[in-house]
């Protein structure tokens, strides 16, 4: 069983033992409330070996309706899930505002990230990559709009990963996720994608998808050992039967006892960083 660990920097990936009960029963509401900072994003937590860590990273965040019915089947689910989310996108509408505010209330399920105020200048990546400077200033911008707790940033339209000094992905975006790990940001790219066809349309099906991350998994090709990042799009999921795949990949990941969904401020190297 996992456990949350305050102020404790993990290092690797441990036992831990499940010992947390609480039998005092005259400590204050308020005490044992001020005494739960698993409820600030970011503190670290203990890994289980056994367990093989799954994080579901769905970016461009907010497309309705999508954005909403991905939060739904992730609350039936009772499975934590992150949203990378676009300022720009936040900003279309107050309707916009409130789901991406109602995200970030639901800390521990769901994790608010950021993937830029302009999505690279609407796409333009060569421009965007090549100008460190305002493209470094798009990402403390959406920071400031959309109020992102962590300093986490997914780059659009790059599976880049950085952090510590070290430096993954391809070279275009060097230079950027670079100045950016230098400014204490951890650019988190993906394992796995489930792609889209048509814009919209989830690709691979639940099962494919799977048999992907487990083999994956057993191959040990993952960017860090037993941990899984996945990629999607909230606007894959407007639709209600793509829901239904979303609802039977989760359902067969959870067949699999040692698969646990964490929040990507769990990713192994961010916690430590
Ligand atoms: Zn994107």
């Amino acid at each position: 069983m996992m456990k949350i660990i305050a102020g404790i920097a993990v290092s690797a990936i441990v036992m831990t033992s499940c010992n947390n009960n609480n039998n005092n029963k005259a400590v204050a509401k308020d005490t044992v409330k001020a005494a739960a900072p698993k409820d600030v994003p970011g503190t670290p937590m203990k890994y289980d070996s056994s367990k093989r860590y799954i994080f579901l990273t769905w970016d461009d965040s907010p497309q309705p309706p999508g954005t909403i019915r991905c939060k739904t089947a992730f609350k039936t689910q009772g499975v934590k899930a992150t949203f990378f989310a676009v300022a720009a996108h936040y900003q279309i509408e107050p309707s916009r505002k409130r789901i991406l505010d109602s995200l970030k209330k639901e800390y521990p399920q769901f994790l608010l990230c950021n993937h830029s105020s302009t999505h690279a200048f609407k796409d333009n990546y060569n421009f965007f990559y090549t100008h460190v400077d305002s493209a470094v200033k798009d990402f403390t911008k959406a920071e400031a709009i959309m109020g992102i707790p962590v300093k986490i940033i997914r780059l659009p339209g790059r599976n880049t990963w950085a952090g510590k000094g070290e430096f993954r992905g391809p070279k275009t975006s060097e230079k950027v996720a670079r100045k950016l790990d230098s400014m204490g940001y951890n650019i988190v790219g993906w394992d796995v994608e489930w792609e889209m066809i048509r814009g919209n349309t989830p690709k691979q099906s639940p099962t494919e998808l799977v048999n992907l991350i487990n083999k994956k998994f057993d191959d040990g090709y993952t960017n860090q050992p037993n941990a899984m990042v996945i990629l999607a799009h909230d606007r894959m999921f407007a639709n209600p039967q793509h829901i239904d795949s979303l609802n039977q990949f989760i359902s067969l990941l959870k067949q699999d006892p040692r698969n646990v969904f964490e929040t990507i401020d769990h990713y192994p190297s961010i916690q430590n960083k």
